[in-house]
């Protein structure tokens, strides 16, 4: 989820001195605009933006015949995965023998076996799925919540860590390219405009690779994320969409290794690679690639309920939805909801309406001590956060990265533009720490209000990455600071602690 959920009040929280209007403005909404309104200029734009421009490159056709089992090298092993693996019956693709997502079939609270099994990061674990597999040996070392180790792991995966002086780097990591992009003809269902999918499908079809690591959704829940190793076009497409909730995507692993693949792409979240990485050398794979996508306010399946109860009003029927750039919910429901197939229905709720006092105890704790928004380990990052709107965000960090997305820009049909930046994200950060500790909610027509007037001046592009990064690390280092003070010093990397120092934080 978004600083949405933090940033939510911006606009009524105060400094100390303003307490007292504070209280006042709440009692009538004409003094509610009368207080907003001062408040709005630190949204003020300091430079101007100029329009991606659109550069055409051709959409290439799928090439003929590709389907399950014609994608791999001739040599390869996969031939024998069927008789290695159990086929999903839920997915028809591919998992380990002892899938945990069917020992664990309830992903409630966090939920069944997941309540009763203990993790070695214990209430901070994010359920990445290593320790569901023979890699949990490794733990110790390779755990983000355990062993902070990113500007080690940058220094083995792209050749050094971050350069902490580049403001740049500083935020969004290791890079060698980074630009907006999105597909001439999207993808149905997909989560943006289908960029992972379809560089995945391009990687397995073309030979670069013999397996894809990624998460299709149950049959019984669409939210309930049921990690596999895709060998084909379809087994891909149906993991495409955002599966919002902890999934346990290395808990393959074994699979992996069993199965004799050796050119693997491997798609997740930040708290996956960082442990990906620190085994990597392990799983007897030739080349690995990591396709990443960022990655914030994760829930557990009971905490994704809570959120879409308070928010949606039709939280039965949401297909999938994402914190947009515009500071407004987007929820896409299924054609139950009105006028039957075809009819797709979208439902947006501002940022500012959201619930933050319902909405603060929904995120799962490994979220709430994450400092790897940006996924700074991945070869390729595939976000929207420093895009315009209707655009994704796309970083190579490494040669591996560039040689993605090189790929992608061959068959993946890419429309592409350079990133841009624009309005000054920081009194508005300053904000937000307070009102999210007060977790105050605005009536929804000034919500609605404030939604325009900040998509208008509010910061885009690079600056709103920068804004909702800020957002995120300030909250989360106080979540560290608070609950887990003796861990704080370790467990904050160095980049974190620097953009937190930018912010006045609450003493306690
Ligand atoms: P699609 O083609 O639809 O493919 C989506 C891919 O995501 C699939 O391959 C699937 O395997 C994988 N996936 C789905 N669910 C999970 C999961 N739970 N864990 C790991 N992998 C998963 N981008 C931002 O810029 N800012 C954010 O704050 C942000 N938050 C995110 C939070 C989550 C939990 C996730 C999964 C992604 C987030 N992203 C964020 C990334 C963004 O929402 C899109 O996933 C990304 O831009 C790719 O879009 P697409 O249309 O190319 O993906
Ligand atoms: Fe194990 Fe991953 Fe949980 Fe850490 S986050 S304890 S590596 S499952």
């Amino acid at each position: 989820m978004h600083p949405a959920s933090v940033g939510g009040s911006i606009s009524l929280e105060t400094d100390n001195r303003g307490e007292r209007s504070e209280r006042a403005a709440r009692r009538c909404f004409r003094g509610r605009l009368a207080f907003l309104g001062p408040k709005l200029g630190a949204w003020g734009p300091t430079q101007s933006c100029s329009a991606a421009p659109n550069c055409a490159i051709s959409e290439a056709q799928p090439r003929k015949g590709a389907g399950r089992g014609t994608a791999y090298r001739p040599g390869n092993s996969l031939r024998n995965v069927r008789f290695v693996l159990n086929a999903n019956q839920e997915t028809g693709a591919v998992g380990p023998a002892e899938a945990p997502h069917r020992r664990l079939s309830n992903w409630g609270g966090l939920g069944g076996a997941y309540d009763t099994k203990v993790y070695p990061a214990k209430s901070l674990c994010s359920h990445c799925g290593l320790c569901d597999t023979r890699y949990i040996t490794y733990v110790r070392d390779s755990c983000a919540f355990l062993n902070q180790h990113i500007a080690e792991l940058e220094q083995k995966v792209h050749g050094r860590s971050r350069a902490l002086d580049s403001e740049d780097e500083l935020y969004f990591g290791v890079f060698q390219s980074m630009l907006v992009a999105r597909k001439k003809k999207p993808i149905a269902g997909a989560q943006w405009t289908g960029i992972v999918s379809s560089l995945a499908i391009a990687m397995l079809e073309s030979g670069l690779v013999e397996g894809v690591v990624c998460v299709q959704s149950s049959k019984d829940d669409r939210f309930k994320p049921v990690p596999v190793i895709a060998r084909n076009r379809a087994e891909i497409l149906a993991a495409r969409v955002n599966k919002p909730t902890l999934s346990p995507n290395l808990s393959v692993l074994d699979a992996v290794e069993r199965s004799g693949i050796k050119r693997l792409l491997f798609i997740g979240v930040g708290c996956q690679v960082e442990a990906l990485r620190s085994v990597q050398d392990r799983i007897g794979l030739e080349k690995l690639y990591v396709l990443g996508t960022p990655c914030v306010d994760n829930v557990t399946r009971a905490g994704l309920q809570k959120f879409l109860d308070t928010t949606s009003s039709s939280p039965e029927t949401v297909v999938y939805y994402e914190f947009m750039q515009d500071f407004r919910v987007h929820f896409k429901h299924d054609d139950s909801v009105i006028g039957g197939p075809g009819r797709k229905w979208d439902e947006i709720v501002p940022f500012f309406a959201l619930n933050t006092k319902e909405l603060k105890e929904v995120f799962a704790p490994s979220c709430l001590s994450c400092f790897d928004y940006v996924n700074g380990l991945a070869d390729l990052v595939v976000g929207y956060m420093g895009a315009p709107f209707g655009w994704q965000w796309l970083v190579a960090r490494n040669e591996t990265g560039l040689e993605m997305l090189e790929l992608a820009r061959q068959v993946c049909g890419l429309e592409e533009g350079p990133v841009d930046a624009c309005g000054d994200r920081r009194a508005a950060v300053q904000q937000s720490i307070t009102a999210y500790d007060r977790a105050l909610t605005l009536p929804r027509w000034i919500a609605e209000f404030l939604a325009i007037i900040i998509g208008k001046i509010g910061p885009k592009g690079l600056e709103y990455a920068r804004f909702s990064i800020d957002s995120h690390f300030t909250r989360n280092y106080l979540y560290v600071r608070r609950r887990y003070p003796e861990k704080l010093d370790a467990h904050v990397p160095e980049y974190a602690k620097r953009i937190v120092s930018q912010y006045k934080l609450p003493d306690t």
